[in-house]
């Protein structure tokens, strides 16, 4: 199993899921759970719709397979289309892949071929976020950040930087110990600090040296930080003035997370790629996306030259005509208009559970929400780590599931409460997420 710690099923069976409706999931044993996962960050307009199942059926019957090497297809052109023209800017080239691990890959190598093409071939490097998830194939891993995820298969790719998370909540580097970052002008400055971070960093690696700085709008690995004010505007600027790319690191946050098509546009930046996945086809098949600027493509569409990379199955017909489907139901339901008018009561209904002693802090964006959980409001203290193996994994994780709340309870450092329920969710959804959140925090705070 994928990221499964075997001996924890020693004593009891992993949960076996076997149907969905909405934003319901129910077991084996028939018991209902509300999904205020998304599946995995993915399940965009919930389980079972019938339409992406037909469509998949209709495209298996049409031209179940054909590769995109030198031959195309239908719905991949059309998504290709769909997608050059909701994403922002000129972004207007779209690559294939059938994984967000696979879009990072690409990626990277899209931007060490552009700076070769372009005269620059010493420039190589990637910066990324010290506690991030970029996926797990060699490369993406590299990219990475998270120590726990990589030391069993190093050495690694070299030549990838990871710099501070912008996490305004622990922010100790400004505030010399005081934590408090709450207003405005504090969070801007922290802002530019953890920006200057990755400018420091293209200073010390050499800027002639560094390709890509990959960044996720929110961070989800690490506990949900979403950027702080100015944050992307300065990363903007360094990325022009030392001539980096900005990889906008979208799996998690394209396709409605943030109520926006793209979590570049949320938040008002230019990125030169964003790499997608997961919830392009809400999770009815496997896809994932590369989306890359005219500017960056043009030299590889001189004669002779070609990208030289590829994947048998990116941009299946099956899996592209899903995608295509799921982005009319996007429009024809009006996710993202749903997703922004209902962000506000998401935000109230979790930001309730505040007057938790064990709920430190509530923070996301849109539909896409951490819950960090604290020994000591005041002083922020953490779980050390027995606390976080005991009350987080052994009960909390264990007991929301069994009081129906299907979610994830993570330690990368701190221990946070992740929520990323389906886009149709709504006020009864979120009522339902607190209520059972609000009897397990209760409980698991007798037990610090
Ligand atoms: N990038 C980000 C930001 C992710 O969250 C993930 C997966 O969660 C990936 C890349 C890797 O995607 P996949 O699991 O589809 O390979």
């Amino acid at each position: 199993m994928h990221f499964t710690q075997h001996e924890a099923h020693a004593e009891k069976d992993v949960p076996i899921m076997v149907r969905g409706r909405g934003v319901h999931l129910w077991d084996a044993q028939g018991k209902r759970y509300i999904d205020g996962l998304a599946g995995l960050f993915t399940s965009q307009l919930g389980h079972g719709r019938h339409e992406l199942a037909e469509t998949a059926a209709t495209q298996m019957s049409q031209l179940e397979f054909m590769p995109l090497w030198s031959y195309a297809h239908p719905p991949a052109i059309e998504l290709a289309q769909r997608l050059a023209s909701d994403a922002p800017g000129d972004l207007n080239r779209v690559f294939f892949t059938n994984s967000g691990s696979e879009s990072v890959e690409t990626a990277w190598k899209l931007a060490k071929q552009y700076y070769k093409l372009t005269g620059k071939p010493s420039k190589h490097k990637v910066i990324s976020r010290a506690t991030a998830y970029h996926g797990t194939t060699q490369g993406a891993l590299s990219i990475t950040g998270i120590a726990d995820l990589k030391q069993n298969f190093e050495p690694l790719v070299p030549s990838t930087f990871h710099v501070s998370n912008a996490n305004a909540y622990r922010a100790p580097e400004l505030t010399a110990g005081a934590l408090e970052v709450t207003d405005r002008e504090s969070l801007e400055r922290f802002g530019r600090w953890a920006a200057d971070q990755i400018a420091l960093t293209i200073e010390a690696q050499g800027p002639e040296t560094v390709a890509a700085v990959f960044l996720e709008p929110v961070q989800n690995a690490g506990g949900c930080f979403p950027p702080p004010p100015g944050y992307f505007e300065r990363v903007r600027d360094i990325c022009d003035e030392y001539d980096v790319l900005l990889v906008s690191d979208e799996v998690i946050c394209a396709f409605g997370r943030l109520g926006h098509m793209f979590g570049a546009e949320h938040f008002d930046y230019q990125p030169d790629i964003i790499t997608t996945a997961k919830g392009i086809t809400s999770g009815y098949a496997p896809l994932g996306a590369v989306i890359a600027s005219d500017k960056l493509m043009e030299p590889f569409l001189k004669p002779g030259e070609m990208f030289g990379h590829g994947y048998t199955f990116g941009g299946h017909p099956v899996s592209t005509a899903v995608a295509l489907k799921n982005l009319q139901l996007f429009d024809e339901e009006k996710i993202l208009e749903h997703v922004r008018s209902n962000a506000g009561s998401f935000r109230g209904t979790l930001e309730k559970l505040l007057n938790l002693p064990i709920v430190g802090d509530v923070r996301g964006e849109g539909f896409f929400y951490g819950i960090e959980l604290v020994k000591d409001k005041v002083t922020r203290e953490s779980f050390n780590a027995e606390e976080s193996n005991r009350i987080l994994y052994k009960f909390i994780s264990k007991k929301l599931f069994e009081e129906g709340l299907y979610c994830r309870a993570d330690d990368r450092g701190d221990p946070v409460i992740q929520l990323s329920p389906p886009l149709i969710a709504g006020q009864s959804d979120f009522e339902g997420i607190e209520q059972i959140l609000r009897g397990v925090l209760t409980e698991a705070w007798t037990l610090i």
